[in-house]
């Protein structure tokens, strides 16, 4: 079921009724409060759209994206559900974000500024969440600037320019349960909405929680949660537990066909530089990824792929397009299949092995894979009698 779609050289696979078991446990999960299925980078590699079709269909109600292109490209798509954009740097068409009826983030006085200017220009009130630094140190006005940004907001909305839609914010060690910060985190997000509402806003969502805090910090819920990485059916964390634990599953197989075999004798020095050296005749076998697709260079010697049902590590230095897997003896052939990371139900590693043999978070791996590797969907939301 699981087999490459139709491109014969390499694909990272989608199972879509992977996307909405995951989304179907977050829901459930998230219990009072609605779900907004983060779908950024092009739903961390899995494929924007097919991904948010199916978040939807599994009962999210809003979609999130970091950038307004991605969130005017779900617009294209015909996609109506409130969509949240969180990130811009001045100067950007935020007027058509307001025209698409985007809802947009204000950590600071500029960003309101140049968001009422654009509600100004379209002559439509924009939606604007407004964000309070509550620890991470990222986004957010902090403490000090937060009754500043509440009062401006506040101005605004008097003036049906813009219409504060929500109050947020983000955690620094929610992949951390029970880390002192989640609990005071939420006591200053508390503390924000607050002194908003004391200034007169009355915003409609109050949203905190990431993946890991709706899994574990129910507390962190409010009106909105925002899971990312658990929609694609990963874990936001060894340390939260493992898919499974959740009822999630990972969707995404990264497989490639072998582009040549060859046997070789003992002693031969295997890609740039010779980083691996066979110690017995052996059978090589060519992968066509290289870190121009996402495999990271440094998987070389570290990672492990499955070939032939057996789990093999890089031999050697990963090239921009293609590196070496030893097979030793086994009977592998140009275009057997080989399994870079997949859910792990065939032996396959997993994006986690990935990360822990290279010291990264699963995050990284799935949202690297290039945009040379074709994304094959499977089980794609049928609407309007045609798979889209
Ligand atoms: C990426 C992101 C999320 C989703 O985080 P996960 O850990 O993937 O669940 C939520 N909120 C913000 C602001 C983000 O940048």
């Amino acid at each position: 079921m699981r087999s490459q779609s139709d491109n014969p050289r390499a694909c990272a696979v989608v199972d879509l009724d992977a996307v909405r078991e995951s989304v179907a446990a977050l829901v459930a999960r998230a219990g009072n409060a609605a779900t907004m299925a983060v779908v950024k980078a092009d739903g961390y590699g899995h494929g924007m759209l097919a991904c948010a079709r199916a978040a939807l269909d599994a009962g999210a109600t809003w979609l999130g994206v970091a950038v307004v292109e991605e969130a005017l490209a779900l617009r294209a798509a015909g996609l109506t559900v409130p969509v949240f954009a969180w990130l811009a740097a001045p100067g950007e068409p935020l007027a058509d974000a307001v025209a698409a009826d985007i809802d947009l983030s204000a950590s600071a006085p500029w960003a309101l500024e140049e968001i009422a200017a654009a509600a100004r220009l379209v002559g439509r009130t924009a939606r604007v969440h407004i964000k309070a630094d509550t620890g991470l140190n990222r986004a957010g006005a902090t403490e000090a600037d937060w009754p500043s940004l509440c009062e401006a907001a506040a101005a605004l909305t008097a003036e049906d320019v813009i219409d504060v839609a929500g109050v947020w914010s983000h955690f620094a060690f929610a992949d951390s349960p029970g880390h002192p910060t989640v609990r005071a985190q939420i006591g200053r997000f508390t503390d924000a909405v607050t002194i908003a509402e004391k200034t007169g806003l009355r915003p409609q969502v109050r949203h905190l929680a990431n993946s890991a805090a709706t899994l574990v910090s129910p507390d962190a819920h409010f009106d909105l949660v925002r899971p990312g990485i658990s929609v694609y059916g990963l874990s936001p964390g060894p340390d939260v537990g493992s898919p499974a634990d959740f009822g999630l599953r990972p969707a995404m197989t990264l497989t490639a066909r072998l582009a040549l075999t060859k046997r070789v004798p003992a002693g031969s020095g295997v890609s740039y530089a010779h980083r691996y050296v066979t110690t017995a005749e052996t059978t090589l076998a060519l992968v066509p990824l290289g870190y121009a697709d996402g495999v990271p260079r440094a998987a070389g010697n570290t990672a492990e792929v499955l070939l032939a049902g057996h789990r093999r590590r890089i031999a050697g230095t990963v090239c921009m397009d293609q590196f070496v897997v030893d097979a030793g003896d086994d009977l592998v052939r140009a275009g057997d299949e080989v399994i870079l990371f997949g859910p792990g139900d065939r032996g396959e590693p997993t994006a986690q092995d990935w990360a822990d043999a290279l010291g990264t978070i699963n995050y990284e791996i799935v949202t690297r894979v290039g945009a040379r590797v074709p994304r094959g969907h499977l089980n794609p939301t049928v609407a309007q009698g045609r798979p889209s």
